[in-house]
């Protein structure tokens, strides 16, 4: 691209602004106008590899300080973070587009990790066992693993990073992050907060790029761990070739949610959730409702509720107060979702709301498509199979619960799934039949806190271990246990048996 007086994102190495040796660059645009805002630095394998000899360098010193100094940090960085709250969600909101309540939840949700990590003392300690033999202890303690990756997707510039970032770093570990292309500049924001926090320089890392800078960190010798938030297809990528050269991976993929509505349900609450998930930020969330499963008679009433919700929604601009769905991210994501929406009409589903004829007044340039409703949706269509990650909902009609959970759990995906009802016991039931990760009782969007940890199932999570709370410390860490004695002559003697206790 030749956009010369644009601002250029570079990379973040060594506690500082690193333009790279790289000639290539991608285009930030502002989702809501089109318009370029900046021109984001492309890594190449030679710049990977400096930033993370630089990180594996800083690495070893971090990983021996202190838990009181690591603390320390992590507390000056949820200063920081919480100070500069505007300034993150007004980042989110120019180069995603979602509404800036939206991106302002989207940091408080990242912030809640920060406050988890925060407590690092207690969450590496390791057990004690003591005269496990006679005048023999043994204990286990944390460490940290050296230098971890994190790369992200475009949907949440600020929270998914910091669902791994504190706390790796809590851990004692070197981060270094590969933000999504599409909306980087909130990662720059991120460390710049980082090193305020007096975190030392080359802790946290910075590498914008595209597919070439994942691949050159999946390869690297030091880079000990990676975890991945994105489509399926790259996650199962980054699984297969990261692990095959050593790495411990965690990597989530797409998803397609079901939320399954009995016939006892309350309606209303049903039909507000299903609008609230379903288009909140355009429906570019991985715990977005895209299927409704009516079960038996509450179809009509059901669709009829919705389609007056969708009716009083505004969509606009995310910086309008007023808006309360913002555009999609890109041009090309446009496309391809308005494609599925071309492909739903000619499969034979049912059109209830059609987006594609929006138009935003003075926003002629964005990525625009309104709420979109279809009825008759069935397995073997497009819309249903394939994860659409737009403002599209889908509504299959089911005649019984088995119906339903059948039809839930022969998804590819299993992120979240959600049940509205007031029956405690075929909830109860839902809870214990469903193949998702993450299960919501007349709750649409089951997005664990913090402190416990966030994953799917099946295609939606390659690895065993979730992210963030107890599983996050688990995976930034590797265990040791060690036995000890103080040397007692009464001890003395060799003995070639195997070792019991006495
Ligand atoms: P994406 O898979 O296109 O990109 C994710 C990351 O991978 C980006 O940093 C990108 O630069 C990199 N990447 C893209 N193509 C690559 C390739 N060929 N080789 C190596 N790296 C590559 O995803 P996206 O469009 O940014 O984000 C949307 C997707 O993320 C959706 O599928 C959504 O469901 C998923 N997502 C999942 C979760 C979850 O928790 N499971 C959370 C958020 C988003």
């Amino acid at each position: 691209m030749t956009a010369t007086s644009t601002t250029t994102l570079n990379h973040w190495i060594g506690g500082r602004e690193d333009a790279g040796t790289g000639d290539r660059f991608g285009e930030v645009t502002e989702s809501a106008t089109g318009e370029l805002v900046a021109r984001v630095a492309f890594a190449t394998e030679a710049d990977v590899d400096r930033a993370v000899r630089v990180a594996a360098e800083a690495a070893d010193a971090w990983g021996r300080s202190s838990l009181g100094q690591r603390t320390k940090v992590m507390f000056a960085f949820r200063e920081q973070v919480n100070s500069r709250r505007d300034e993150l969600a007004r980042a989110i909101t120019r180069e995603h587009g979602k509404v800036l309540s939206d991106a302002a939840g989207e940091v408080q949700r990242g912030m809640e990790v920060i406050d988890f990590a925060c407590g690092l003392g207690h969450l590496l300690k390791g057990e004690m066992s003591g005269q496990v033999s006679r005048g023999v202890d043994s204990y286990s303690l944390r460490q940290p693993l050296g230098v971890v990756a994190g790369i992200t997707p475009f949907n949440f510039p600020v929270m998914v990073p910091l669902w791994m970032a504190p706390v790796a770093l809590a851990a004692g570990n070197a981060f270094v992050l590969k933000p999504s292309e599409q909306d980087p500049s909130a990662s720059l924001l991120l460390a710049d907060m980082l090193k305020n926090a007096g975190l030392p320089e080359g802790v946290f890392t910075v590498i914008n790029g595209d597919k070439d800078a994942v691949n050159a960190l999946l390869v690297h010798p030091e880079v000990r761990a990676v975890s991945f938030v994105g489509s399926t297809p790259i996650a199962k990528h980054v699984y297969e070739t990261a692990t095959a050269h050593g790495k411990r991976v965690q990597a989530l993929g797409g998803a397609k949610n079901h939320a399954v509505v009995l016939p006892d349900a309350d309606l209303d609450l049903a039909a507000d959730a299903l609008v609230s998930a379903g288009y909140g930020s355009a429906g570019q969330r991985c715990m977005a409702v895209s299927v409704a499963v009516a079960v038996g008679a509450i179809a009509e009433p059901l669709i009829a509720k919705i389609q007056e919700r969708i009716a009083g929604l505004t969509v606009g601009d995310g910086f309008d107060a007023a808006s309360e769905m913002g555009p999609l991210v890109s041009e090309r994501h446009l496309g391809r979702v308005r494609g599925l929406v071309d492909s739903g009409e000619g499969d034979g589903a049912t059109l209830l709301a059609d987006g594609r004829a929006i138009a935003v007044e003075g926003r002629e340039g964005g990525h625009w498509l309104g709420p979109t409703l279809f009825d008759n949706v069935r397995p073997g269509m497009a819309i249903y199979d394939e994860e659409i990650f737009g403002p599209v909902l889908c509504v299959v009609r089911a005649d019984s619960y088995d119906e339903a959970v059948g039809l839930a759990n022969s998804s590819p995906y299993g992120n979240g799934a959600a049940i509205f009802t007031n029956d405690g016991g075929a909830a109860r039931q839902f809870e214990q039949d469903i193949t998702a990760g993450m299960v919501g009782v007349n709750v649409p969007i089951p997005v664990p806190m913090a402190y416990h940890s966030f994953g799917g199932w099946k295609d939606s999570l390659f690895g065993d271990l979730h992210v963030h709370g107890p599983d996050g410390v688990r995976f930034y860490t590797r265990g040791k246990v060690i036995t000890r004695r103080w040397p007692d002559p009464a001890d003395r003697g060799i003995d070639l048996g195997f070792p019991v206790h006495s």
